[in-house]
């Protein structure tokens, strides 16, 4: 078992993921960077925490196959021997954004299957991994963190499967809050904002969310990038949150505050 804390990150590869993959290194954490398709960006993200100088492993998983996620599992616990954080970051958003009059059945197994089932089941996966770490006293304590989203709580008449996905996500997050607690794993969820990555890189999305920024949507009135979502996931995997469980961190410029 390796000495440094281990981090698996879905989706760790690109975007979001990969600023959470790398503020995780910087504080001394292992990285396991999971992705799904495009091996460069892994290897991208593989090359930049080797520079940071501690131990990193690339494993490709479809985290919506049951086989995959115990092949990710597995994998992580023969190159390192620990999971001390879990963070459900892999997410998919639909192609097209259709009116929820108009939502087909497919579309929506698919997200749902990524965004929340894969998450849900993955958690249990983990979760009985870490609590027989923690009981046989290999590591102290366990963090999960769970990426989902203003859409958690914010309504998007053309993107109803998404937002259901998101909804559904931060009950995932209290679920295991209250399920985990006696073992000493703290679970946590991080609600982004607008980020810069390739999901919100389709121009009509990019135009849609310009145009809200150049109304004033929120008191901090500009994309985020994907480190500012990573350090918030860092300083929960810092441990310094020991009485807080079920916490939501908003990483949204202040997107969630009302004002009248
Ligand atoms: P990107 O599209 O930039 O990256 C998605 C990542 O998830 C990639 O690493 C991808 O791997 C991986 N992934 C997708 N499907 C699977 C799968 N089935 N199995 C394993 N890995 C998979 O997205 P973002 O970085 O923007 O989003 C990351 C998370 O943050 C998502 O959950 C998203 O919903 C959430 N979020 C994003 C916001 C934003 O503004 N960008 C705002 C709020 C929340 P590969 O490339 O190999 O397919």
């Amino acid at each position: 078992m390796i000495d440094n804390r281990v981090a698996l990150v879905t989706g760790g590869s690109r975007g979001i993921g990969r600023g959470i993959s790398l503020e995780l290194a910087k504080i001394g954490y292992a990285v396991l960077v999971n992705f799904n398709e495009d091996l460069d960006a892994a290897d991208e993200t593989r090359r930049e925490i080797e520079q940071i100088g501690v131990p990193v492993e690339c494993c490709q998983a479809d985290v919506t196959a049951r086989s995959h996620r115990d092949l990710l599992v597995e994998f992580t616990m023969e190159r390192f021997g620990r999971i001390d954080l879990l963070v459900n970051n892999a997410g998919i958003a639909p192609k097209v954004r259709m009116d929820i009059l108009e939502t087909e059945e497919k579309t929506f197994d698919k997200i749902l299957n990524t965004n929340l089932r894969a998450p849900y089941f993955l958690t249990q996966r983990v979760a009985r991994e870490m609590i027989g770490l923690i009981e046989s006293k290999a590591i102290d304590r366990a963090f999960i963190v769970n990426i989902a989203s203003l859409r958690s709580y914010t309504a998007a008449k053309n993107y109803g499967e998404y937002c259901v996905s998101k909804a559904g996500l931060s009950m995932v997050t209290k679920l295991f809050a209250v399920r985990l607690a006696e073992f000493g794993i703290n679970v946590y969820e991080i609600s982004p904002g607008l980020i810069e990555t390739d999901m919100t890189l389709v121009e009509s999305v990019r135009d849609y969310y310009n145009a809200k920024l150049a109304a004033g949507m929120a008191p901090i009135n500009r994309w985020g990038k994907p480190e500012e979502v990573g350090r918030a996931v860092a300083a929960i995997a810092r441990g310094d949150f020991p009485f807080s469980t079920g916490m939501v961190l908003p990483t949204d410029g202040g997107f969630h505050l009302r004002e009248l």
